[in-house]
This record gives structure tokens, C-alpha cells and sequence, in this order.
């Protein structure tokens, strides 16, 4: 399995070289903003890098909200940053499942999630795999339980959706990590990308704050458990910077190997 980290985006190859990443995460613009990625000027240095690059889309975009002044530009800013990843041959993007808001239907959501793959094929498709990630919040999210994963891969799943499976969101999220793969993979059929993180906060808290695997709430030993099952590359978004990351990163080849 090829380990890494989420880094912030000035020098992604010099992050991951200081972590002995394998795998190295970064944003293209301000995650809190609706910027579209610029050309980056170490652009042909990361297509060219021994580590594998995934891109994490803005954590604004919500393609699957009935409120079409956030899920136009959404879906619009979704393909952008589609784009700007395959500029640095990015393995995927990462975005958030998406959530309706309160007393709307969930169905609605899962059918703008349709309708922004069809916007995407009307302007030539996404150029690389679109991650789907679970999320830990909200009774109204289309990533967040399994029973409505199922219901969205319905949808997106025979669009080419990959998924994400962040163990912290999971845990936070109310579905315990115990043979999860297993019941992930029963509904996609994928995992692409695992997030591996411990959380700050107990089971079902709906609360999305990471912690470093040994610490926290998460038993660190069902995160090895996931990273073993999923068989796929693994970021660590976790907390400590450089010396933070890099034991996360050494203590899953440690388990891993052992
Ligand atoms: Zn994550």
C-alpha cells in the first residue's frame, strides 16, 4: 500500500519527501473559497513524481443541494478543479458527498449528483476519477450512512464514481469500522483512496475534527484493520504537521507490515 499525507499546497514534492510519503494530497486553492485552479508553476515536476498525487476539491462545493445558487457553481467549480488535477496527473479528486438541506428530499440530491455528471459530459467528462468521500455530519447527507452510500451509488455508480472512505468521518459518522469494507464494497464495488485519520470525538458524534491514529477516540488498531481490507492508496489528514504526519505515516507501515 502507498502511504501519505495531506499537505498544504506551496511545495506538495518537498512535504511529502519531509514525511517519506509515498502518496502526497494537497488543495489547488483556498478549500474555503469558489477560486477555479490556477497552472501551477511546479505543474510538470508533480506529473513526473515518483509520489502519486491526489487533488482534494473546496470543501464549499455541494453539488447535491436544491439551493441552485450553491449547486451551479458547484458543479461548475467541481470540473475545474477535475481539470486542474489532471494538469498535475492527479490518480483522483476528492469531494464531499454533498448534503440537501433540512426538509428537502434526499432523492432530489441523489439526482443532482446524475445531473452533475451530465453537466460534466456535456463539457467532454471529468478527465480522471472523481472521489466520492463519506462525510461525518448531517441528517440530510448523501455520504454519510451506508444506507444512503447505497442509495447514491444507484446513481453514480454506473457514472464512474469512485469512492473515498475517510476512517474518521466513518467513526464520527455512526458506522463502526469493523468489517467495513466489506459492507462498503458491497455497495460500490471500489475504494479508491482511504483517508486514514483517529478523531477527536466519540462514535456518532457527527463531529468532523481529526486526530493522529494513536491518539483520540478511534481504536488506531480497526484504522490498520480498514487500510489492510481496503487495499488501496492511503492519506493521512491528521494533526502535528510534518512530525505529526510522519509518525502516523510510520506507525501504519509498522502495523502493516507487522
Ligand atoms: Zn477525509
Amino acid at each position: 500500500m502507498r502511504i501519505g499525507a495531506h499537505v498544504e499546497r506551496a511545495d506538495p514534492l518537498a512535504d511529502a519527501a519531509a514525511r517519506q510519503a509515498e502518496v502526497v494530497q494537497f488543495f489547488l486553492t483556498d478549500p474555503q473559497g469558489w477560486e477555479d485552479p490556477k497552472p501551477r508553476a511546479d505543474a510538470e515536476a508533480l506529473r513526473t513524481a515518483e509520489v502519486d498525487i491526489v487533488i482534494h476539491a473546496p470543501y464549499r462545493i455541494n453539488v447535491a443541494t436544491l439551493n441552485n445558487r450553491v449547486r451551479i457553481p458547484s458543479r461548475k467549480l467541481l470540473l475545474a478543479h477535475a481539470n486542474g488535477a489532471a494538469a498535475v496527473n492527479a490518480l483522483g479528486l476528492v469531494v464531499h458527498g454533498g448534503h440537501v438541506n433540512q426538509g428537502d428530499d434526499l432523492a432530489a440530491g441523489f439526482e443532482n449528483w446524475r445531473k452533475t455528471f451530465a453537466y460534466a459530459a456535456d463539457q467532454g467528462g471529468f478527465p480522471l476519477p472523481v472521489l466520492i468521500e463519506n462525510t461525518a455530519g448531517g441528517d440530510n447527507a448523501c455520504a454519510r450512512s451506508l444506507d444512503a452510500l447505497a442509495r447514491l451509488w444507484d446513481v453514480v455508480g454506473p457514472l464512474g464514481a469512485g469512492f473515498c472512505l475517510d476512517t474518521c468521518h466513518a467513526h464520527a459518522g455512526g458506522e463502526a469500522l469493523l468489517d467495513l469494507v466489506d459492507r462498503v464494497k458491497a455497495i460500490t464495488g471500489r475504494i479508491d483512496l482511504v483517508h486514514a485519520n483517529g478523531s477527536r470525538d466519540p462514535f456518532d458524534s457527527r463531529r468532523d475534527r481529526h486526530d493522529n491514529l494513536t491518539q483520540g477516540q478511534l481504536d488506531p488498531e480497526l484504522v490498520v484493520a480498514v487500510v489492510r481490507a481496503a487495499q488501496a492508496p492511503v492519506v493521512v489528514e491528521t494533526p502535528g504537521g510534518e512530525a505529526g504526519q510522519a509518525a502516523d505515516i510510520a506507525f501504519l507501515r509498522t502495523q502493516l507490515a507487522g
